[in-house]
């Protein structure tokens, strides 16, 4: 098999669909071959390459890949290819940036290979904490300082975790980072393992919530609200001011 084949089977091989998430937001979930594309299509749209299987992207930034996928199509359709399922691609993700709210959108990645806890970690991640971060922080999913992330009791534990090392030259993504994994159910990647390790995570999701309260006000900590059920707890006692827990 030669090269533009595959790269031609996989442009015909896209799925994809909207699908709401459980508190209502609209997202894309895509199999492999459509996260690929947008993957791709998102680096001509002038993005620093990224292999991701979830992605919380600017309206604005979507919005110039969409045209570049449809020239694809209109190539495939010179070559005889069938684009359909890029068309129904670019439909939905056109869709989703026309009804998005605070500039922002999710897409997921839902190949069949993926199991489903894998993928409504993902979600989480995306569209029930980056998602809300982008729309608190007006465009920016960074809420809280670097200072905030070095002082935190857990820091050099989430910074030496295996997601977290990626993220060290930039504390206050690592923050928005470690809260995202943190609550969808995701800790031990931050770090939180071994004994006690669900209570510790608990613990740092308080602290980050009553930071969040501090300077953005209750409101916005009660958005966080499509998250694993295991972190409900300290998110309430930050919402109903049981404030010696922090
Ligand atoms: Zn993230």
């Amino acid at each position: 098999m030669n090269k533009r084949q595959t790269h031609v089977e996989i442009l015909e091989s896209v799925r994809s669909k909207i699908m709401t998430t459980p508190v209502g937001e609209l997202v894309v979930w895509g199999n492999r071959q459509a996260t690929v594309t947008l993957e791709k299509a998102l680096v001509w749209a002038g993005a620093e390459p990224a292999n991701f299987y979830g992605l919380t992207e600017m309206v604005k930034f979507l919005n110039k890949a969409i045209p570049i996928i449809d020239n694809v199509v209109q190539q495939m359709a010179l070559a005889g290819a069938d684009g359909q399922g890029l068309i129904d691609f670019i439909n939905n993700l056109s869709d989703l940036t026309a009804s998005a709210v605070g500039g922002a959108a999710c897409y997921i990645d839902a190949d069949d290979t993926r199991s489903d806890a894998d993928v409504r970690e993902v979600e989480m991640h995306e569209a029930g904490i980056h998602l809300v971060h982008i729309r608190i922080g007006r465009g920016n999913l960074e809420l809280l300082s670097a200072a905030w992330m070095r002082a935190d009791l857990d820091f050099h534990q989430i910074a030496r975790s295996e997601v977290g090392r990626v993220y060290v030259k930039n504390l206050k993504r690592l923050a928005a980072e470690a809260i995202a994994y943190v609550l969808s159910g995701a800790h031990a990647k931050m770090g939180f393992k071994g004994p006690g390790a669900l209570n510790r995570a608990q613990r740092f999701a308080g602290r980050y919530m009553g930071e969040v309260a501090d300077l953005y006000g209750i409101n916005a900590v009660k958005q966080f609200r499509d998250i694993t059920p295991k972190m409900m707890e300290p998110i309430e006692r930050v919402i109903y001011g049981n404030k010696t827990q922090r």
